[in-house]
This record gives C-alpha cells, structure tokens and sequence, in this order.
C-alpha cells in the first residue's frame, strides 16, 4: 500500500436546490435487481408506472437482457383513495400470466408518500390460499438510492424466508450489486474449494442468459426458496462491501445467530487474499493451484506494468462500495485516488473505509451529483476516471480517459459480463486501465508513436 498525500483541500458541500444530472438511481431499482437473484420471482413495482418504466429501462440499456418489471399503476384516485385493489388485482395477473413461485413487492416514493400499509394488505391478500407467495420490502427513493434498496431488499427476504435449526456445512455469501461475470466468478470459486455456498442474490443467469428460440417469461436461475430458508443454518455469512453498516447479514446473525464476518469487495491482491482466505478457511482446504496461479500472473502484471501509473492521479465515481474496492486496489498499484464520489449517502462510511484502507487525501464526495462531480475534475484534473457511463460526458469535456465500471454502463456493450472480483477480474482491470493510459499518451502526443 502506497502513502498518498493530499491533493487539495476538499470542498465543503454547497447548497442548492436541487440535483443536476444525478449520480444515483432510485431505491426500488436496487430492489428489482435483487429479486431477479431469486428463482421464479417476478417484481412488482407498487406505485405509478413510470417509475416501472423507469427501472425497466435503465436495467435493459445495462443489461441487455428482457426485463419484465410489473406495476400496480396508480393513478389520480389511487393516490387518493390508496392501491390496495390495484395490488390485490396485480398480483392475480401476475399469478394468472408467469405462474411464478414467488412476487417480489416493492413499493415507491408514491406509495410510501401517502402512508400505504403495503404489508397489511399483503397479509390481507395472503388470506386466500391460492393467491402467490409474496415478499416485501418497503424502498421510498427518499430513504436513499440503488445501493440502500438492493440492500434492503436482501435484508427482507433473509428476514422472511430464512430458518433457524441445526448448522449445516455451507455458508451464505452476500456479494452486493455485482456484475452476473463477478457471481458467476464466485461461484466458481466456491465449488473450486468444495464449499457449499448459498450465493444470494444470484442473477448471473436471469441477466445474462442465452439466446432462446422462445420467449420465457421468468428466465431460469436465481437462488430458490428453499436455499433462502436453509440460510438461517449455515455455519457463516461472509458479506462483501467496506461501507455497509451492518447490512443484510445482521438479519441472519439477530434471528438465526448466523456468524456475520464483513469483508471489502475482493479487487486487488490484498483485498481478495482476505475473501478468499476466508472462503478457504470455511471449506478448511487451502486455495486451489488454480487459483494461486492466476495470483502469482497478477502479481507478475503488476511488476511489469507499475511503470505506468507512477504520478498518475485517478478520480474513481460509484456505489461506494464498489467505489471504496477500486480505491483500495489502485492505492495497491501505485495509481493515487484524488476524487472519490457516490450518488450514495453514506453519512461518513465511505470516508471512513477509505481511511480503513490507508488512503489519505483522496477528496471524498458523498450523496452527489455529476454536476458537482465535473466540477471538482476539471480542478483536480486526475489522469483517469473509473466509474459509470454517467461520468462520459465530464470526461469527453475535460479529455480525461475513462475506464467504465459498476453500474449503469449503457454506451456499451457487454456491462454484465464486466469482471471486477477476484485476481481474475483484478487482472482484467488491471491490463484495461493500464492500456487505456498508454492509448490516450499516445493519441494525445505531439510527436506521435512508433515501435522501432
Ligand atoms: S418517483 Fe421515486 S420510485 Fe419512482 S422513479 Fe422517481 S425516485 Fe424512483
């Protein structure tokens, strides 16, 4: 880990009225993805229909994948009146058109605004016994972003489906908001190590399926009911992510004494040395040639390319956890953070992990927008930006290359096979960042490039 000195002082939050281009989507988006990481769900968005629309749309230009996200469609007198027949109503659609195993409820702004008892006419519906399972969690976007609704979400349906009983061999492994590559990547690090692992949420074939001849309503995949409710069993959570506090694990570890250990996202070296020694130690094996060997290749690329980032300065924008990771990973590389910045408000956590992590002066800017993120690029002129397709047109403007990362990427293609996790995703980050500084030395060169 390299000491990092400070750049500039950081720059108190100004008060204004209203975001600008904003660096956040909304509660009930994270808590859609979160249900598409359960088998059989389909979710049900309770409130107008341009939020579903809303949702939808940022998911598809990411994923790319069919995503169908129901509504309850209120409207003037349902605002008025209150959703409990538009519920009622879409719930037996739902149950008549996709037959699935379970609804995945949420509600939004709306709903939550005018004081709906969501979870009472739930109970209410339950009543007939051929009405769907349904779960529930309640995510106004005015009690936080994406990152807090996944995170919620993951809380509630732990904490309504998961059982207490005798321990089994297997742990939970609660990852975040990851890409489908990153839950591909650690699932097949677990059954590398043997290790049985509920893996929740799992979307990694729900949002990056094949190509089918038909049409499927519910894409195969995601964790089934039964994991869910066998989860309050397992020997260990091991949940990813450096700013939560206490996340979804402590469901687990309040109602089913679950142990909780709480580790960062693993990108870099040391970061995942910590993951995957601690998955090893759970399977009570040590980590496979394979795996050791993609870490000695890593280490490898390092000394080959530590060259590159020697003075370079970079400006990392996400979910803070994902933005916290990369921090952490280019403080190992010798690439110095400058601007941190989240859509998220974290109340202090993301400035606090990244001072877990040793990284001093790095200006931090918590619950913002691209507005303001842009503002402080053009004054802190970092030599790199990682972060989201939002962050392309501050990086256009200024001539700051681009790494995309995280969440949303809509300008190009392949954002659900992006692999950050692991020595693997580490490497892949690792080769792409360095390139695209050599890349943009080159384009931007007075005297041009020629190998000789
Ligand atoms: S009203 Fe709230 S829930 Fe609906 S799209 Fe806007 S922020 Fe999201």
């Amino acid at each position: 880990m390299i000491a990092l000195s400070a750049t500039e002082a950081p720059a108190a939050k100004p008060q204004r009225p209203a975001a600008t281009n904003t660096c956040r989507v909304c509660a009930p988006l994270g808590a859609v993805l979160a249900f598409r990481g359960i088998r059989g769900c389909v979710p049900l968005v309770h409130g107008s229909q341009g939020c579903a629309t809303y949702i939808r749309r940022y998911l598809i230009s990411h994923f790319r994948e069919p995503m169908d996200v129901a509504s309850t469609s209120f409207s003037e007198s349902t605002t008025v009146f209150g959703g409990k027949s538009n519920l009622t109503e879409a719930i037996a659609n739902l149950a008549s058109q996709y037959r699935p195993e379970v609804i995945g409820v949420c509600t939004t702004c709306l709903a939550e605004t005018i004081g709906e008892d969501t979870p009472g006419m739930l109970r209410d519906i339950a009543r007939d016994a051929s009405a769907p399972k349904t779960l529930f969690v309640a995510t106004p976007s005015f009690k936080g972003c994406q990152h807090r609704g996944f995170h919620d979400t993951v809380a509630a349906v732990l904490a309504q489906t998961a059982q207490g009983g005798d321990r089994l061999r297997q742990i939970n492994l609660l990852a975040g908001p990851v890409s489908p590559a990153d839950l591909r990547h650690l699932r097949e690090v677990v059954d590398q190590l043997g290790l049985p692992t509920i893996l929740f949420p799992d979307y990694s074939d729900t949002l990056d399926g094949p190509s089918l001849a038909e049409y499927t309503p519910i894409p195969a995949g995601g964790v089934g009911l039964e994991q869910l409710a066998r989860a309050g069993r397992s020997a260990c959570t091991i949940q990813l992510g450096a700013v939560l506090d206490p996340g979804p694990g402590q469901v687990l570890l309040d109602r089913c004494q679950v142990p909780l250990k709480r580790l960062g996202l693993p990108i870099g070296i040391g970061a995942t040395d910590a993951v995957f020694d601690a998955l090893a130690e759970e399977a009570g094996t040590p980590l496979p040639d394979r795996l050791l060997a993609e870490r000695g290749r890593l280490i490898d690329a390092y000394v080959d390319g530590h060259k590159y980032f020697a003075q370079k300065r970079v400006a990392v924008v996400g979910d803070p956890d994902l933005a916290a990771a990369l921090c952490g990973f280019c403080a190992e590389i010798g690439l110095a953070p400058a601007l941190v910045a989240t859509g998220a408000a974290t109340g202090g956590r993301l400035s606090a992990a990244l001072t877990g992590l040793g990284i001093k002066g790095a200006e931090v800017l918590d619950d913002t927008d691209h507005d303001l993120i842009a503002g402080r690029l053009a004054a802190l002129k970092p030599d790199l930006i990682l972060g989201p397709s939002k962050s392309y047109p501050s990086a256009r403007a200024l001539g700051i290359p681009l790494v995309r990362v995280g969440f949303p990427i809509h300008d190009r293609i392949g954002a659900g096979r992006v692999l950050h996790l692991g020595y693997r995703g580490t490497q892949r980050l690792f080769d792409e960042i360095a390139n695209t500084l050599l890349a943009h030395n080159q384009d931007t060169s007075e005297i041009g490039y020629a190998y000789q």
